[in-house]
């Protein structure tokens, strides 16, 4: 197909994330794809600043990750799991059930982070209606948050990022505490308290992004607030659910966000980098009282089965992902890389209009007094070899582990440049 015919049915047929129909901006065409570099139409590369949204942590066309989708495919692309089972999915669970706080030891695959937060809901709802209390129904959780566009994940969500005005009467009734502050604030941890404590006879369980609120806004807080709502939980009766799409596997400096604060959620939820970025899959763990728990109610089943769970290609592409990971020294490719970030982007301090610059892990986020302009943000990295997805008023990178500090000084001047075009 020639150039302009794709952009053009692109334009006219596809919907974009987040996007209008039709589009009224031409995404760029990505031909291949290998390493940290994104090979355009025109024959341009691109360093990738994004990882594509957290996910592809090693890079792309890793020869380790191709050969264990080649090897997979070889055997079976996918069966269904109602009735079926197989060693990729069950050598995963098992990985999953070692690398993840204990007592978390029981794993739902499920075909994307989205429907990982669904099925954690419904996990905990069920819960409490096995437990005979349906009347904990509702979800607490804090401002800023992000966990996925389908309804229940986007009632949790933060009420402005996820246009809950545009739902009003649609979306669940959700619990919202003020978002967490970067430094720990006791004042907070006793309003957070009082809000639950008034509430506590209808909560089911509160869910946070643990340390990162990612597409929510990129915002960091302090471990230590972790536990104050694992005690919370416990105070009150209330389950506590993680969600670790965006913060799992290294992202944060720990392998995942709760062992920062030595905390075990009762259900957590994993995705994006779960298989490398190379496939669709998400899981949702559970610590046996949660299973157990609803084993004891009147169906005593979970009523959930994507027709695609647990494929065998993606469950084979996140076992050699993750082992992967765990045989690099990846610790020490994120302290790299967070260092890379904080030198890089310290000059962003300088830009106009730029109100703050932060770093955690593999992350770092130059965030503006303004909405970023995406199309001369864009244009500037472009310009720059990089590319960078900015969205609201931040512009942010979180670059594969595995590029090298000249890519990285090439993606952190982008971002500069691209919040000084902003
Ligand atoms: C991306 C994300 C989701 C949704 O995952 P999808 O695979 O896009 O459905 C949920 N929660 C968090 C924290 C995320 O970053």
């Amino acid at each position: 197909m020639d150039l302009e015919t794709l952009v053009e049915l692109d334009r006219s047929l596809v919907w974009h994330p987040y996007g209008p129909m039709p589009a009224t901006q031409s995404p760029l065409v990505v031909e291949s794809a290998s390493g940290v570099r994104l090979r355009l139409a025109d024959g341009s590369e691109l360093v990738d600043g994004m990882s594509s949204w957290w996910a592809a942590i090693h890079g792309y066309r890793h020869p380790v990750l191709d050969a264990a989708v080649q090897d997979q495919l070889g055997r079976m692309s996918h069966v269904m799991f109602g009735g079926l089972t197989h060693e990729p999915a069950v050598r995963l669970a098992r990985t999953l059930v070692d690398i993840t706080p204990d007592p978390l030891r029981h794993v739902f695959f499920c075909d994307s982070g989205s429907v990982a937060v669904e099925v954690a809901i419904k996990m905990c709802l069920q819960y409490w209606r096995s437990l005979g209390r349906p009347s904990k129904h509702r979800l607490m959780t804090w401002r800023g948050g992000y966990h996925g566009d389908t309804f229940h994940p986007m009632s949790v969500t933060d009420p402005e990022g996820g246009m809950h005005a545009l739902w009003r009467g649609i979306l669940p009734s959700q619990l919202f505490a003020p978002a967490p502050s970067a430094a720990y604030d006791a004042s907070y941890v006793a309003s957070f308290a009082d809000l639950l404590a008034e509430h506590a006879s209808t909560v089911a369980a509160i869910i946070v992004e643990p340390v990162v609120q990612g597409a929510g806004g990129m915002r960091f807080h302090a471990p230590e607030l972790l536990r104050d709502l694992r005690a919370l939980a416990d105070e009150h009766d209330v389950l506590l659910i993680f969600d670790e799409i965006a913060t799992g596997f290294g992202r944060t400096g720990s392998l995942f966000a709760a062992d920062q604060a030595g905390v075990t959620p009762d259900v957590m939820c994993v995705g994006k980098a779960l298989t490398g970025g190379y496939l669709s899959m998400g899981a949702t763990l559970c610590v046996p009282r949660v299973a157990s728990g609803i084993s004891r109610g009147e169906t005593p089943v979970l009523a959930h089965g994507p027709t695609f769970m647990a494929n065998p290609l993606s469950s084979a592409v996140a076992n050699a992902s993750i082992d992967l990971l765990l045989a690099s020294d990846w610790s020490s490719s994120v302290k790299r890389i967070s260092s890379g970030l904080a030198s890089g982007l310290a000059p962003a301090w300088d830009v106009p209009g730029v109100s703050d610059v932060r770093v955690l892990g593999a992350i770092g986020v130059v965030q503006l007094d303004h909405e970023v302009n995406v199309p001369a943000a864009t244009k500037a990295a472009v310009e720059r070899g990089v590319w960078l997805r900015p969205f609201r008023d931040l512009i942010y990178t979180m670059p594969p582990y595995i590029t090298d500090d000249t890519d990285l000084a090439a993606i952190t001047s982008a971002v500069v440049a691209a919040a000084t075009a902003a």
